[in-house]
């Protein structure tokens, strides 16, 4: 297993032209074919689902392009990920999975001309991770939002509840058209951010361990055994205490 190495900076000038901004689930480098040419990869934030793939792009030459604070999650993180999705997952698949680290990191904002493909990457403060990267596609006008959106899957608090509830407006001020969440399908944009929005807001008043109406009772406990598939893999116990937990501790003293 070959875990974080430390890769030099590069300066923007070095970027290839082609990009890619990878949500690719939890689909190891070994179940799809490598890439052979240099890409510019976007990295949303650094969770096994969103750079577990970032290995099949590392041709010569490509870069990695991440949150300033990318580096740090993934050195204290990656080691613990590959453990646990080795257990899950198997050393057949988990055996070309490495951690890249970023090459380009974005702090504040950072304008990216690709050739003809202009794109605006945000670096956000700490919301559902501490380190939340947007993309704006200025010439197409799609947003790639990573976990700071989930459409039809419960929102995951690995970061600050406050914080995420303080982004909202300005996450949706991009003049996008359309929007790739990190969870769900491609959807108009702003108007995708509505369930977001609320979700935050209710967590802040429900106890931890409640869970949705659907799987909970009204003290918020479970009606029946979940399949963390039930409800598309939205509403499973584990997700919600989860989020639940993470927010009741941030907020508890309010
Ligand atoms: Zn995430």
């Amino acid at each position: 297993m070959s875990a974080l190495s430390s890769a030099p900076m590069r300066l923007p000038s070095s970027i290839p032209a082609a990009a890619c901004v990878k949500e690719e689930g939890f689909s190891p480098p070994s179940e799809r074919e490598p890439i052979s040419r240099s890409v510019t990869s976007l990295t949303t934030h650094g969770h096994p689902d969103h750079v577990f793939g970032n290995a099949a792009f590392a041709s010569e030459g490509s870069a990695f392009v991440g949150h300033k604070n990318l580096p740090e999650a993934l050195r204290t993180r990656g080691p613990f990920y590959l453990e646990a999705f080795r257990k899950i997952m198997g050393d057949s698949l988990i055996d070309d999975v490495r951690i890249v680290p970023p090459t380009l990191l974005v702090d504040g904002t950072l304008e990216l001309d690709l050739g003809g493909r202009r794109l605006l990457l945000q670096a956000w403060p700490t919301a559902h991770s501490d380190n939340d990267l947007t993309v704006l596609d200025r010439t197409r006008r799609p947003c790639f939002a990573g976990d700071l959106l989930f459409l039809g899957h419960i929102p995951v608090v690995d970061g600050s509840i406050r914080g995420w509830l303080r982004i909202l407006d300005d996450l949706g001020r991009p003049p996008a058209e359309r929007v790739v969440p990190g969870h769900g399908p491609v959807s108009e944009w702003p108007a995708a951010l509505a369930d977001q929005r609320r979700y935050p807001r209710n967590a802040r008043r429900r106890r931890p361990g409640a869970g949705c109406e659907r799987c909970h009772d009204q003290n918020g406990g479970p009606t029946r055994l979940q399949n963390p598939n039930e409800h598309g893999g939205n509403c499973s116990t584990i997700i919600t205490p989860v989020t639940q937990t993470a927010a009741f501790s941030e907020i508890e003293w309010e």
